[in-house]
């Protein structure tokens, strides 16, 4: 099956009251482990790659690996550049074949974030891509730059609904209190704020920093809006306790010893949210 464009997984998302999973992968075990966990919960699968690891495996070869993994698994799929930091890298994975950008303004004032914005969309639009964007702050590390908690600013509702029409993109990130990384306390979703935002904005919503947020309080998103959820720590997570059961210092196994675990703790974990954002 070949892939497919983000936007068309995101509206039937939406008008179903569900999410579909997004997961930050960064080489071929992550990538196969999502099409798996999309084959294993009969679901549709989002594959996103980080410019910050553009130089582990190339965006072609990401996009080659996703399709190939894809296919073998028999499941629909999307491949997406989270967090582009310029124009230059957004054209990168565009020509690689990635029909799915982000281009995250958001660390901008909002009209250099506008410009920004309409630029890739306009960009995009030549390879017959969609665009994500993303306005207010999320806190923790925003692609290589930290975001303090105290500097965090939530998206406005207003400016979130005039953000949609100045840009043209397809779907909104938005800022309502999820982190990028791990929880200090206790997480304060502001599910108001949410619900203003879904109000005004009819285009499917993405919840950046997924991971370790309750899942009654992500249900609660999905069932507002949120039609996409970003995942990476957890799968981290997953992935590196996976392999440290098998590794030690004096242990040197074959790659099927330590890979197979942890890719079977990874897709576990991308089954897990899945089933979550599809029953919401
Ligand atoms: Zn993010």
């Amino acid at each position: 099956m070949p892939l497919v464009r983000m936007d068309e997984i995101l509206h039937a998302a939406r008008a179903d009251g569900r999410a579909v999973a997004a997961f930050n992968c960064w080489d071929s075990n992550s990538i196969q482990a999502a099409t798996l966990a999309a084959q294993r919960t009969g679901q549709p699968v989002i594959i996103q790659a980080s410019p910050a690891e553009e130089h582990y495996c190339g965006s072609r070869a990401f996009r080659t690996m996703a399709e190939q993994f894809a296919d073998d698994a028999g499941v629909t799929a999307a491949i997406h550049l989270d967090h582009g930091g310029t124009l230059d890298q957004a054209e990168t994975y565009l020509k690689s074949g990635f029909k799915s950008v982000m281009l995250d303004g958001s660390r901008h004032p909002y009209d250099e974030n506008v410009r920004l914005t309409q630029e890739t969309v306009r960009l995009a639009q030549g390879f017959g891509a969609c665009v994500e964007a993303e306005l207010g702050k999320v806190m923790g590390l925003e692609g290589d730059v930290e975001v303090p908690e105290g500097e965090a600013l939530q998206t406005d509702p207003d400016e979130a609904a005039q953000f949609v029409a100045d840009t043209n993109i397809d779907c909104l990130a938005v800022a309502v209190g999820t982190i990028h990384g791990v929880y200090r306390g206790k997480p304060e979703i502001n599910l108001a704020r949410l619900a203003a935002i879904a109000e005004r904005v009819e285009l499917p919503l993405v919840l950046h920093g997924g991971s370790g947020t309750p899942d009654d309080l992500v249900r609660e998103c999905i069932r507002l809006g949120i039609a996409k959820i970003n995942i990476y720590t957890e799968l981290m997570q997953a992935w590196l306790g996976g392999l440290g059961e098998i590794m030690g210092p004096d242990t040197f196994p074959a790659p099927g010893k330590f890979y197979t675990p942890a890719r079977e703790a990874l897709i576990e974990r991308m089954v897990e949210k899945i089933s979550l954002f599809a029953s919401a």
